[in-house]
Formats: C-alpha cells, sequence, structure tokens
C-alpha cells in the first residue's frame, strides 16, 4: 500500500518498527505456536519462556517486577481494569471515593462514570488553561479522603504532561492507591514506577512502534490482591486475565519496549528539534494559536487552533497531511472534545482545532511541507469563504 501522504498522526498510532516486525516474524516463522499454558511440553515451555522474557522486557522499562505485568489488550483494557477491578473488589463496606480528572482518556472517563452510576463518589478535577492538573487541586482533594486517584501522564490531544512524581508522592503520603495512564508515555519519557509511589499503571504497545491488540497493566505487590478480574476463565495471568495469551503480540510488544528504553533519549532530542522547527515555521500564519503550554508540553504534540475556521475542513484542505482533530478514539462521535473544553477553550475554538503528532520517522522537509500546508488551507478555507481576520 503506498499512501502519499505525510503521516503526523503519531499520537493516535505508530508504525511497527522493523526491529519489531523481524521479532514477531521469528515467532510466527519459527512455529512457536505452543500454549503458553501447556507446561506438560517443550511447545508449551518454550513459548511460556518467550512470554516470561517479554514480561521481564516490559517490567524493566518501568523498573517493575515481571510478576507485576497482567498483558491486556491494549490500555483500555488496562484503564478498564484498574479502576473497575480496583472497585469491584470491595475492600471496603461503602462506596468508593475517586478522583480523576477532566482530561483523561475516554477508556478512563467511561469506567469511570460507570462507577459513579454504582453508586461511588466520583470527582474529576479541572485542569488549568494550559491542560495540566494542579497538584495542589489534588493535595486538597485528598485531604478529603480519596481511596484512588487516576491521572494520565501526558494528553493525547494537548500533549501536557503532568507531574506525575509530585502527585505521586502525594497519594503515598495520603495513602490513596495512584493509577497512571501512560499510553502516550510509555517508551517516550522515562516513568519509574517505585520512584514515583505509582501503584497501577497502563502500557500499549502500538503508540510506541509495537502492534496493535497488545497491552499491560502494572500492579505493584501491594495493589495485586486488591483487584477484581474483569472477565473470568482459565487461570492465566494469575487469574487476574484469563484467556490464551497472545505469543506474537506479546513478544512484539517487550522488542518494542526493549527499542523504546536504548532510543528514548534519541527519539526526544529529535522530535523536540521537530516542534521547534514547526513552531517557528508557523509562527507568523495568521489567526492560530497553540493548545496548551507551548513550551513545556511533550514534544511530539502539537494542537493547533485557528477559532475562525472549521477543523473538518482544514484537514480535507490539507490534502498532502496525515493529521487529526484529536483523539482517534472520540472520532466516531460528533461531540466536543471534553479535553478542550475542560481547559475552557470556546466552542469556536474547538471547532477550529487539529492536532499534529510527530514522530521516529518524521523528516526536517516533512515540517517544512505540513507548515506550508497548513498556511496554505487556511488562506485557502478564508479566501473561498470570503472571511478576513
Ligand atoms: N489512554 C490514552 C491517553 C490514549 O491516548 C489511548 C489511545 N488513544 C488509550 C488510553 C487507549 O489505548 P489502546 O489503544 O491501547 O487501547
Amino acid at each position: 500500500m503506498s499512501i502519499k501522504k505525510i503521516y503526523l498522526d503519531y499520537a493516535s498510532t505508530t508504525p511497527i518498527a522493523e526491529e519489531v516486525k523481524t521479532d514477531i516474524k521469528s515467532v510466527l516463522d519459527n512455529d512457536l505456536f505452543g500454549n503458553p499454558s501447556s507446561l506438560d511440553h517443550e511447545y508449551g515451555s518454550l513459548v511460556n519462556e518467550l512470554i516470561e522474557s517479554s514480561r521481564t522486557d516490559v517490567a524493566k522499562l518501568i523498573n517493575a517486577d515481571g510478576d507485576e505485568i497482567i498483558w491486556t489488550s491494549g490500555a483500555t483494557e488496562a484503564n478498564n481494569l484498574a479502576l473497575m477491578g480496583f472497585a469491584e473488589f470491595k475492600m471496603k463496606d461503602r462506596p468508593l471515593r475517586i478522583a480523576s480528572s477532566f482530561i483523561e482518556h475516554k477508556s478512563v472517563i467511561e469506567p469511570l462514570m460507570e462507577l459513579k452510576q454504582k453508586g461511588h463518589s466520583v470527582e474529576f478535577i479541572a485542569p488549568n488553561h494550559d491542560g495540566y492538573i494542579d497538584p495542589d487541586v489534588i493535595s486538597r482533594t485528598l485531604d478529603n479522603g480519596v481511596d484512588l486517584l487516576s491521572c494520565m501522564h501526558i494528553n493525547n490531544e494537548v500533549g501536557s504532561t503532568n507531574d506525575i512524581a509530585l502527585i505521586g508522592s502525594l497519594c503515598r503520603d495520603k495513602g490513596t492507591v495512584f493509577h497512571v495512564d501512560a499510553a502516550q508515555s510509555n517508551g517516550k519519557l522515562s516513568l519509574d514506577v517505585r520512584e514515583n509511589n505509582i501503584d497501577l499503571m497502563s502500557l500499549s504497545a502500538h503508540k510506541v512502534y509495537g502492534p496493535k491488540g497488545v497491552g499491560a497493566l502494572f500492579v505493584n505487590h501491594e495493589t495485586v490482591g486488591r483487584l477484581k478480574p474483569l472477565i473470568f476463565g482459565g487461570g492465566q495471568e494469575r487469574g487476574m486475565r484469563p484467556g490464551t495469551l497472545a505469543t506474537h503480540q506479546i513478544v512484539g510488544m517487550a522488542s518494542a519496549f526493549r527499542l523504546a528504553k536504548s532510543s528514548m533519549q534519541k527519539d526526544h532530542i529529535h522530535l523536540s528539534k521537530c516542534r521547534e522547527l514547526f513552531l517557528e515555521s508557523i509562527k507568523d500564519i495568521e489567526g492560530l494559536k497553540i493548545n496548551g503550554d507551548p513550551k513545556n508540553a511533550y514534544p511530539g504534540i502539537i494542537s493547533l487552533c485557528f477559532p475562525d475556521l472549521n477543523a473538518d475542513s482544514l484537514i480535507f484542505a490539507m490534502d498532502d497531511l496525515a493529521v487529526s482533530k484529536g483523539s482517534a478514539c472520540a472520532t466516531d462521535s460528533d461531540e466536543p472534545s471534553h479535553v478542550l473544553k475542560s481547559m475552557g477553550l470556546s466552542q469556536a475554538e474547538i471547532n477550529g482545532t487539529i492536532r499534529i503528532s510527530f514522530g521516529r520517522k518524521t523528516l526536517h522537509q516533512d515540517i517544512e511541507r505540513a507548515s506550508s500546508s497548513v498556511r496554505a488551507a487556511s488562506e485557502h478555507l478564508r479566501l473561498v469563504s470570503g472571511e478576513t481576520l
């Protein structure tokens, strides 16, 4: 398949790295088809060893132990298992008090709404105008007694990056269980679960050059006995997530995480350069604003806003770029972005927002093409609508 557009939607998903493809292929080519739970013969035990070494590799990236990793189908399932699993365990004879934020991904917001329906108390904290969750607000919220706090690391729409170290220490001081959705940050920013007092953390392979359909939930030793599984069946994953494991996907995730560990610094320098170049080349485009914090946000994600234009028309007009309006998981609904809304953007600003996200394969000439395309599309749309600024 050859698509001519420049891919600038890495926050939605990434291409599988060549090294990862090779590792996945070797599982398939070598007929490593045994069931990893069939330990009575070599077909199974060999594959089991692969699964366990993959578990250790994934754990190493976040300074966890292998037995603290539960394989899932991705971060959506990991978020659901962390939140629903914790609440359903019913360790208390009263409804739980859960806190989170309005900038979370739908795979956190929706399970929490479900828990609210079931009678638990759920509070969503508003971000500041730049899309950060203020640790002072979290601290005051935790003072009211919170059983579980869920806070994302990097936001997928604007790239705001929460101070997980500070929030983690606040949670530890107050005895609050701390869950982090690290789908956008795993393998991109280093995040040590011990140093940051993280109890539960959701991981995804496809955001970091691994395959889709595989992820994991980190559950620390203290919390593992406090989760109820979402599905029931065999005893895989110590009963927390039954079902035969997808060997090639898991090997692919481990391969992507190993690669991310070794190239994290290089990737970060590359993305920072891309961001700098892009911001410089678009700074004089008429009527353009950057949502969030242009200086400290994660360099790979830039949220562009033309309050006088429509995002769909812009995307259509930039026919050489593959970009999106925001979260790929919400594009099926016509609802305006809950993240931008909670940051205080007006309806016009939300309607005129597009997200550009860079990755390992983004070239400097792609950045130049992208900025020319944004400029030309915005000028063209104003011309055809007869509007001027
Ligand atoms: N959380 C965040 C912040 C995300 O960006 C995404 C993917 N868009 C998810 C969770 C869901 O991840 P997955 O696709 O692995 O289910």
